[in-house]
């Protein structure tokens, strides 16, 4: 039964954070996403944003933490090891990845970021009760009851993957770090994200900027549109905006959106969207 169910923003970004006078409206972390099913947390992505999010938690919980990855470029990862519930001996984290090749899993990526030259202190610092997953990108994972996760392979460097949460009917997808394709619609993407009620997606450029960054894997507000479009989704959310889209250009984004697609929104840290 759905008694609680919602979406919170703790970081909006792509690639680097972005902190300023220029960005305080909109937020300067990087991609975390919070969703909430009932006394359940799931986190999408471990940003820079991940560290705020661990700060609010009670601990201890008597429930695991879901964290999934999109994929686990850096942008994704570095708030991982300043998620204060990682260093708390009694709390469950699972962690969960699916855009691994063959050959790779996740706790070996994991543990080579978190470690020298790169970090202070090993990765057996973090004395929480870490489990690391991996699946692959196109899986259904059933892991609360009353709750389905599915996913889609995103169109990106090294991959990534997208997922659609859903419980009694109702349904969020995330789907950031993917390229659209020059020739229609993604279709895994769109069999994903039917019909859903809200879609959070990648919207790193605007169609005029895309050509100069073809092949970075990632998408505009513009394909969003065309996107929710098509899937007939309930809510546009634009998301994992550039660091050099400061709050005036996000603002002007949102005033050509009201009349693109009236209802959507661009996504900004602390906003939150009941489902
Ligand atoms: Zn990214
Ligand atoms: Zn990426």
């Amino acid at each position: 039964m759905v008694r609680d169910f919602f979406v919170r923003f703790w970081g909006v970004r792509g690639s680097i954070p972005c902190p300023g006078p220029e960005t305080l409206r909109y937020g300067g972390n990087t991609s975390c996403v919070e969703v909430r099913f009932n006394e359940h947390l799931l986190i999408f992505d471990a940003g820079s944003g991940l560290k705020r999010l661990g700060d609010v938690l009670t601990l201890p919980s008597p429930h695991p933490f879901y964290l999934f990855f999109s994929h686990t470029h850096l942008d994704h990862i570095y708030g991982l090891p300043f998620f204060a519930p990682v260093y708390h001996p009694t709390t469950q984290i699972q962690v969960w990845a699916g855009h691994l090749a063959e050959g790779q899993d996740l706790r070996s990526v994991v543990h080579r970021i978190i470690a020298h030259p790169f970090f202070p202190v090993d990765p057996e610092a973090m004395s929480a009760q870490l489990s690391f997953h991996d699946f692959r990108a196109g899986d259904s994972l059933q892991l609360i009851e009353g709750l389905t996760i599915r996913t889609a392979p995103l169109h990106h460097p090294g991959g990534a993957t997208g997922y659609r949460v859903e419980a009694g009917g109702r349904s969020v997808c995330y789907i950031t770090d993917t390229e659209h394709r020059h020739d229609g619609i993604d279709q895994a993407i769109l069999d994903l994200v039917r019909g859903t009620d809200i879609l959070i997606y990648d919207s790193t450029y605007t169609d005029e900027e895309y050509p100069r960054f073809v092949g970075w894997g990632h998408s505009t507000w513009q394909e969003g549109v065309r996107l929710a479009k098509a899937a007939q989704a309930r809510m546009l959310v634009t998301f994992h905006h550039d660091p050099t889209h400061d709050d005036d250009f996000l603002d002007q984004v949102q005033a050509e959106m009201d009349i693109a697609l009236p209802g959507a929104r661009v996504a900004r840290e602390g906003m939150v969207l009941r489902l």
